[in-house]
């Protein structure tokens, strides 16, 4: 899928997926474990976004996918070894989005010293609302962020209690890759986190973004 900017209105494709894990204390702690000393980066591909109205295919591969609600941040402007101070100013606009984990997937990886592409990549891993602009957002820290499984809140947190903040994981990631229009950023889930099945329906949201509402199927 393409995505639009949504304050240049540029439209297109999307390009790297970057996530951070155990981004707030008590989600690494639901997961056994500590909160990192610096931002802890996956990659997603492209290929995992799926747009609001679209469908989370279950793959056969795993019988425990997992929902994390997560807030989004665009890349409008690309840029290298930026600093924490101007961070902010690369970021086009911010969606609310789902990280879907095949969680039995990243429980063996992890035991086996292996990445999490497999358990973090399947296609419609990565669904995304519509993006707002930065301006209309403010402060990307201070955003309530929620997500329902069939109208029951599963999820509910603030963006107050990352660990590190999206001008944090922005400067951080751009001393290891170079950011460029259309880059997306995952930027960790609060607690709550669990399992979804085929025929739920997910609804995201977060202060002053669009809902994002998908569907879940088997494959
Ligand atoms: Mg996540």
């Amino acid at each position: 899928m393409d995505i639009t900017l949504p304050d240049s209105g540029q439209t297109l494709r999307p390009g790297k997926l970057i996530c951070v894990g155990k981004n707030y204390a008590r989600h690494a702690a639901e997961m056994g474990g500590s909160v990192p000393s610096e931002p802890m980066l996956f990659l997603k591909p492209s290929t995992a976004l799926v747009g609001h109205g679209g469908s989370i295919v279950l793959p056969p591969h795993s019988t425990d996918v997992h929902h994390e609600v997560e807030l989004v941040a665009v890349i409008g402007r690309g840029g290298k070894n930026i600093a924490v101070d101007n961070a902010l100013d690369y970021v086009d606009g911010y969606a609310v989005g789902l990280d879907m984990t095949a969680r039995d997937l990243q429980q063996k990886a992890k035991e086996a010293g292996a990445p999490w592409s497999v358990a973090k990549g399947f296609d419609t891993f990565a669904p995304i609302g519509a993006f707002v602009t930065a301006r209309e957002v403010g402060d990307p820290g201070r955003l309530d962020i929620e997500l329902k499984v069939n109208g029951d809140v599963k999820q509910r947190g603030s963006t107050q209690d990352m660990v590190f903040s999206v001008a944090e994981i922005i400067s951080y990631s751009s001393r290891i890759f170079t950011l460029m229009p259309g880059d997306l950023i995952f930027t960790g889930t609060p607690e709550g986190v669990g399992p979804v099945a085929d025929g739920d329906v997910l609804e995201a949201s977060a202060t002053s973004l669009p809902d994002l509402r998908v569907r879940v199927r088997r494959g």
